[in-house]
Formats: C-alpha cells, structure tokens, sequence
C-alpha cells in the first residue's frame, strides 16, 4: 500500500468502513451483542441494526476505533505511516504529518499500538538465537557493568529465518531467562544459542547450549552466532534512540510488541490490511487505561 493508493481507495468514510466491515466479519455481520446474522443497515445513521434484539452498532462499535472522532481516513492514513515506518514513528511526527493535535496523535499511536499485539505465539524451534540490552534510563557507572545502571532489561529470542520476540524483563537473572525460556521456546529446539552470560548457563541448561563469548570479542563461531537477535536488536535501538527519544519504562512494552509485530511482516505485502483488521478485532483502549 502506498499514499497515492491509499488516497485513491480510502478517501472517505464510506470507502473505510466498507474494507473495515469485510475485514471484521468476513463471513457476514453479525450482532457484537447476540451475534445474530439478521441485521439491517440504516444509512442515514450509518449503523446496523440487529433483527434479533434491535442493538444498533457501527463497524467501529467495540473496536479500538471506537468513540473516536477522527475521520476514518485520518485513521487509515496514520496506521499506513506506522506500518511503513521500519523503525517507528512518534506521536510528533504523526501529529506534524496528518495536521492533528499532540494528545490525539499520541492517542492515535497507542491505539494502533495495542492492535499490533500479537496475542497467539506459537513455540520457536530449530535454531534459536537468545540475547539481552538494556534500553533508556542513564548508565550510572560506564564500563562498571550492566548491573549497576538503571536501564530497562529487553530480551530477544528469535528463530532464525523465523520469529522474533522482545519482552521487557525485570532483569537478566537466570530465573527470569529460565522461564522465558519456557514461555517461548520449544522443548523440541535444535539448539539455543545465547552469549556467554552465567545466567544462561543455569537458564538454558547443558543440553542444546551454544554460547558465543562477546566479551572475547568471539562474536561469530561458524554458524553459531546471536547476529539475527542482534540485528533485531540494533533496529529496535534506532528506533528508541531515532524516533521515540524518550519512552518512558510503563509503554515500554507497546513499543516492543510495535517493533515485534513489524518485525515479523517485514515481508507481508498485506502488512496494512492486516494491521487494520488487528484494529477491529483486538480489544479496544480506553483513554482510561492507557493513562492509568
Ligand atoms: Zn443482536
């Protein structure tokens, strides 16, 4: 999807909600209440009306859409900047860009957001790459180690040629990796392969352990390296660094499941589409609970 395209197929209202009623009940509407098939559309309300117990709902009715009164165009248009963007787009840039207010494209980008959260994550087997950085906060004591800052704690396992996770950890203890580790990964894995870090020694186990010593400089041991999780990794940190500059420790994890979901399409030509049907199946965000 390009803008020319977007803006010759989704120039108005009608146009969206039309791919948006597809794209929510692809096999016909159906009552968000009494899920009855029987409806009627009501154009001047722009509203179907259930046969069966008279709900009157919009194709936006308890979606992420809902209550907003942004021109469904605007929506569609910001969801298309978002998706593009390999490493991220603030809620600046988006206001700047569809010529809104601060709190409502802030509001925007937490919403689109929360429907790239991948909700079903199947097991990662084969080879595994597992590694750990630490994003934002301030180095205390540079060259003193990562335990002495306050910088939060993402881990990245990824499947190589396969999918990638980012989590936002408590920290990088062997406990903590340990059920990550579980969480994530197959027990059927060929291999994890991790750096040399004592955490994962006790987290992973003897079996199916590679480890590669950065430290020693050992980044690549023939086809055992951490360079996919890494590459992720790098991304995800020009993004932080390029585009949000300053993302606060609570919507850490939007970003990462953001990045995540963006990630993992990289090479899904329906990236838009999808995205948009996330937006009118995933629960919906209230203001509320966003600034809770
Ligand atoms: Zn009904």
């Amino acid at each position: 999807m390009t803008l020319p395209e977007l803006n010759r197929l989704f120039s108005t209202d009608d146009d969206c909600r039309e791919i948006l009623t597809r794209l929510r009940w692809p096999a016909g509407v159906e009552c968000p209440r009494c899920r009855n098939r029987n409806v009627w559309w009501v154009d001047s309300r722009k509203q179907f009306t259930c046969s069966e117990c008279s709900y009157q709902f919009s194709v936006t009715t308890g979606t992420i859409f809902n209550d907003s009164h942004l021109p469904l165009p605007s929506w569609f248009m910001a969801v298309l900047l978002l998706v593009e963007a390999r490493k991220g787009m603030s809620a600046n840039q988006i206001k700047r860009t569809l010529g809104v207010s601060y709190k409502t494209a802030w509001y925007l980008c937490h919403r689109i957001r929360a429907a790239m959260k991948e909700v079903e994550l199947p097991m990662l087997d084969g080879t595994v790459a597992m590694d750990e950085t630490y994003v934002g906060g301030k180095q205390r004591n540079p060259g003193r180690g990562m335990a002495t800052t306050n910088k939060e704690v993402v881990i990245g396992i990824r499947k190589r040629n396969g999918e990638l996770r980012f989590f936002h950890a408590e920290d990088a203890k062997s406990g903590t990796l340990a059920k990550y580790i579980s969480d994530n990964i197959s027990t059927d894995v060929d291999v994890i392969i991790t750096d040399s870090l004592q955490a994962y020694k006790h987290a992973v186990g003897e079996a199916k352990h590679e480890t590669v010593n950065h430290t020693a400089r050992e980044y690549v041991r023939g086809d055992i390296h951490t360079n996919t999780v890494e590459n992720a990794f790098s991304l995800l940190k020009r993004g932080i660094m390029g585009t949000w500059h300053k993302i606060s420790a609570k919507h850490l994890p939007a970003y990462l499941d953001e990045m995540q979901f963006r990630f993992n399409r990289r090479k899904n030509t329906n990236l838009f589409l999808d995205t948009l049907r996330h937006m009118v199946t995933a629960d919906p965000l209230t203001f509320a609970k966003l600034t809770a």
